[in-house]
């Protein structure tokens, strides 16, 4: 974790279905996922059910999904993304941080756009979202202040 790959490499390997092929619940898991990598240690499942609040064997079967996806890999009890997971976190990230300005642009209050923008930040693809990132004036944060990568068309 930690490194940063370009946007293009990213789309070499993703599709708009490659997106849609997660459901909300391993979005969730990947996110935490993707969230906890960036301290010192991996995640562990014991971590995993505490952040999304759910049982050790309903996070070790979002695991399990995730790992037939070949999103994340499991060694020792240590959970982390492969670069292919990697790339769907930070797709996810970026879309979330384009769609929040987008949504407190017109109007919305933040933790709204916030929430609302987790039910969808998986599923919109690269073209709307490039052309909402080029509507919005290419933002350089989002609303929270985090950054948006200068890579969108
Ligand atoms: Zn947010
Ligand atoms: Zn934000």
């Amino acid at each position: 974790m930690g490194k940063y790959y370009s946007h293009n490499f990213i789309r070499s390997i993703l599709t708009m279905n490659d997106l849609k092929f997660l459901t909300k619940k391993e979005r969730d898991c990947l996110i935490a996922i993707g969230e906890f990598g960036k301290q010192e240690f991996p995640i562990r499942l014991v971590n995993l059910s505490e952040i999304l609040n759910i049982k050790s064997p309903t996070a070790l079967n979002l695991v399990t999904r995730l790992e037939k996806k070949k999103l994340v890999t499991r060694l020792k009890g240590m959970i982390n993304l492969t670069i292919r997971g990697t790339s769907f976190y930070h797709e996810i990230e970026e879309n979330h941080r384009i769609l929040e300005t987008l949504m407190v642009t017109y109007g919305m209050d933040l933790d709204r756009a916030c929430t609302l923008a987790e039910q969808i930040d998986y599923l919109v693809d690269h073209s709307s979202i490039d052309a909402m990132f080029l509507k919005l004036g290419k933002p350089s944060k989002c609303p929270h202040g985090r950054t948006i990568e200068q890579i969108h068309d």
